[in-house]
């Protein structure tokens, strides 16, 4: 049977650190479907026509990686996508405690096993929110994003 994981996140953006655990995570699955999560009441940073292209052109020669938004409950979009599991990246042990509680609302209401795959340790340190700062404040981001020119 098709293994398909759906990753889901804000993405905002979509650092180096994310990139791995995609990475590792296609030598377990058959499919990853990125879902870039979409809260009409929360306002991104960086464009979300760009973020979609620039994850896109990521990994555009992977054709088992695919991307999507999404504006439901994740569980709902691994029952609509044919998903059996969640994939999610962890960096410490805070990710770690809250990505268990979370693991654990998402199999009782949905029946879905989440799975966690630590980055590679050079990318540990690396947040999105961090990113962000840098580049409101004009620094240079492509050292914690791949072909960062996409978003700018
Ligand atoms: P969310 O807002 O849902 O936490 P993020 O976009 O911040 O979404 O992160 C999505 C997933 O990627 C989460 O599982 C998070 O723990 C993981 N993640 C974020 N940054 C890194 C990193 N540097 N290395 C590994 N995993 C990461």
């Amino acid at each position: 049977m098709k293994k398909t994981a759906v990753f889901p996140g804000s993405f905002d953006p979509f650092t180096k650190g994310h990139e791995a655990v995609v990475k590792k995570g296609a030598r377990l699955f058959d499919e990853i479907i990125i879902a870039v999560g979409v809260n009409e009441s929360k306002v991104s940073f960086f464009n979300l026509e760009k973020r979609l292209n620039h994850i896109k052109a990521l990994f555009a020669d992977l054709p088992a990686i695919k991307v999507v938004t999404y504006n439901s409950l994740t569980v709902d979009l691994c029952k609509e996508q044919n998903a059996d599991f969640i994939l999610r990246g962890l960096r410490d042990t805070r990710d770690f405690e809250y990505e268990k509680s979370i693991a654990f609302l998402n199999e009782q209401l949905g029946g879905i096993e989440t799975v966690f795959l630590l980055t590679e340790l050079k990318y540990a340190p690396i947040n999105s929110t961090i990113v962000r700062e840098i580049s409101k404040n004009n620094g240079d981001i492509s050292h914690f994003v791949t072909l960062s020119e996409k978003l700018v």
